[in-house]
C-alpha cells in the first residue's frame, strides 16, 4: 500500500519512540506486571495520545490509517503499551464523535495530555462476542441514572480515570435500549472487583467494575439515550482493525528476532541463516506477515469508506469480516510458532524473550546511528506535511535534543 508522506512520517516517529523508549523496558513490563505509565506519558508528550481527536478539539486530526500504523509501530516495541494506546484512542474518538460540547471541553484536554486515561467497559460474564446480551441495568431517577451490576475484562480497569460504560436504559425498548455513560473514578457506588492476570500483555491489568446504586448524572450520557449504536459506529470497527495491528506489531518483532538469531547463531562455522531449512522458515514468516499487513491496511480503507462521517455506508461482506478478525490472528499464531522453531531447542522460552530484548536494543542502537547520520536531512524538510505530523516530529526532536528549538 502506498502511504502518504504524512503517514510515513507518523509511522517513523512512532517507530522511533517504540524502539528507543518502549522496547528496552518491554520485557520487564511483561515479567513484573508493571503498568507502562512512562510509555504512555511519552506518547502524550509527543502528541500521539490525541491523534484520533480532530484538530478543532485540540487533537492531532490524524487519519484512521495513521492511527493503525501507530498502533502497529508501538506494538513492535511494547504490546502492553499498544493495547492501552488503542483503548484510550478508541474511547477518545467516541467522546469526540458523540460527546456534548460540555463533555468534550471538560474531558478531552486531560485525555490528550495523558493525565486521564479512559477505559472501555462493554464485556460482561455472559456478554462477550454477543453485545446484545449486555445486561447491566440503569434506571432514570430525576437528573441521574442509577446503575447496578458489573463489567468484566476491562483493560486498565484500576489505572483509568474515566470509563465509557455500555448499559441498558429502558428494557421496554429492547433490543435498542443500549446507552453509553461516562462514569468517573470516585463516583459513590462504583468500585473495583476481581482482577485478572493475562498470559500475555501482562503490563496491563484487566479487572471488574462493580456498580451498586451508583448515581451518574444525566449529563454524562454519551450520545442520545438508547443511542449507543451510533456511538459504537465511531470506534467499534476500528477496535477490530486496531487489535489486528497489535498482532502485526508483535509478529514483526518476532520475525526481526528470528532473523537476528539466524544471523548470529553459529553452528559448525556457519550462521544458521545459511541453512536452507531455516531460510524457508524465515521466508514463510515474512510472507505471512506481508499478507496479514496488506489485509489489515486494506480493511482500514474499507472502514473509512463504510463509516464515513460516523454513518454506516453499506453492509460488511463476510470476506471483510474474515480479513479483519481471522486472518491476522492466524498469521500471527503461525509466525510465533515458526519463530520458536527458528530459535530451536537449545533456547528456553525465557531465552527467546531475552534475545528479543537484545534485538530490540540492537535496533535502538541502529536507529540512533541512523538518526545521527540522517537527522539534518530528514527533519529539516517539512514540505508536504500536516501540522500534526510536523508537531509530533518537533516534539520528538526536542525530547532527544533539548537544545533544539
Ligand atoms: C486483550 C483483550 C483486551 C480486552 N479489553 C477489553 C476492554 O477494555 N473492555 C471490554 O469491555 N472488554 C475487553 N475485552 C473483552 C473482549 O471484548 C471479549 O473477550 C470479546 O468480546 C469476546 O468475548 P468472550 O471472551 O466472552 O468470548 P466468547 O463470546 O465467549 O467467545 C468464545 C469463542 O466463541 C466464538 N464465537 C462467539 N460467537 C460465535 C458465533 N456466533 N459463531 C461462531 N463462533 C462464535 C468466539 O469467536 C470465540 O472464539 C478484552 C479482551 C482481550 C482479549
Amino acid at each position: 500500500m502506498n502511504l502518504t508522506n504524512e503517514q510515513k512520517m507518523i509511522q517513523e516517529t512512532a517507530h522511533k519512540i517504540a524502539q528507543q523508549e518502549l522496547a528496552p523496558k518491554a520485557a520487564q513490563v511483561d515479567r513484573d506486571l508493571t503498568f507502562p505509565a512512562d510509555g504512555l506519558q511519552q506518547l502524550a508528550e509527543t502528541g500521539f495520545l490525541g491523534m484520533t481527536i480532530p484538530e478543532a478539539l485540540g487533537g492531532g486530526g490524524a487519519d484512521t490509517l495513521s492511527f493503525v500504523l501507530t498502533v502497529e509501530a508501538i506494538a513492535q516495541g511494547c504490546a502492553s503499551t499498544a493495547l492501552l494506546f488503542l483503548t484510550h484512542g478508541l474511547a477518545a474518538r467516541a467522546l469526540a464523535a458523540a460527546g456534548s460540547d460540555e463533555q468534550k471541553s471538560r474531558l478531552l484536554p486531560a485525555m490528550i495530555r495523558g493525565e486521564r486515561l479512559e477505559a472501555l467497559a462493554a464485556t460482561e460474564p455472559d456478554a462477550g462476542s454477543n453485545p446484545l446480551a449486555i445486561a447491566l441495568k440503569t434506571k432514570a431517577d430525576g437528573d441521574d441514572f442509577v446503575v447496578n451490576g458489573s463489567k468484566v475484562f476491562v483493560t486498565a480497569a484500576e489505572e483509568a480515570e474515566l470509563y465509557l460504560v455500555v448499559l441498558r436504559t429502558d428494557q421496554a425498548k429492547a433490543p435498542i435500549d443500549f446507552s453509553a455513560l461516562v462514569i468517573e473514578k470516585g463516583t459513590p457506588g462504583f468500585s473495583f472487583g476481581k482482577k485478572d492476570e493475562g498470559m500475555g500483555l501482562r503490563g496491563i491489568s484487566w479487572g471488574e467494575l462493580v456498580f451498586e446504586d451508583c448515581r451518574v448524572p444525566r449529563v454524562n450520557l454519551l450520545g442520545a439515550e438508547n443511542g449507543y449504536l451510533g456511538v459504537a459506529m465511531s470506534f467499534a470497527g476500528l477496535a477490530m482493525v486496531g487489535t489486528a495491528a497489535i498482532s502485526l506489531g508483535i509478529a514483526q518483532a518476532s520475525v526481526d528476532a528470528a532473523i537476528g538469531h539466524a544471523k548470529s547463531r553459529e553452528i559448525a562455522g556457519q550462521t544458521i541463516g545459511h541453512y536452507q531449512g531455516i531460510q524457508f522458515l524465515l521466508a514463510e514468516m515474512s510472507t505471512a506477515l506481508a499478507a496479514a499487513r496488506a489485509l489489515t491496511y486494506s480493511s482500514v480503507h474499507g472502514q473509512a469508506l463504510r463509516y464515513r462521517d460516523g454513518h454506516r455506508r453499506g453492509a460488511q461482506s463476510p470476506a471483510g469480516a474474515w480479513r479483519k478478525r481471522v486472518q491476522p490472528r492466524v498469521a500471527v499464531g503461525a509466525l510465533l510458532s515458526r519463530r520458536a522453531r527458528t530459535h530451536a531447542a537449545l533456547n528456553t522460552v525465557r531465552d527467546v524473550e531475552r534475545d528479543a530484548g537484545q534485538n530490540a536494543r540492537g535496533d535502538a542502537a541502529t536507529i540512533e546511528n541512523k538518526r545521527r547520520t540522517s537527522h539534518s536531512g530528514r527533519f529539516s524538510s517539512t514540505g508536504n506535511r500536516s501540522a500534526f505530523s510536523q508537531r509530533i516530529y518537533l516534539r520528538l526532536l526536542r525530547r532527544q535534543f533539548p537544545s533544539f528549538s
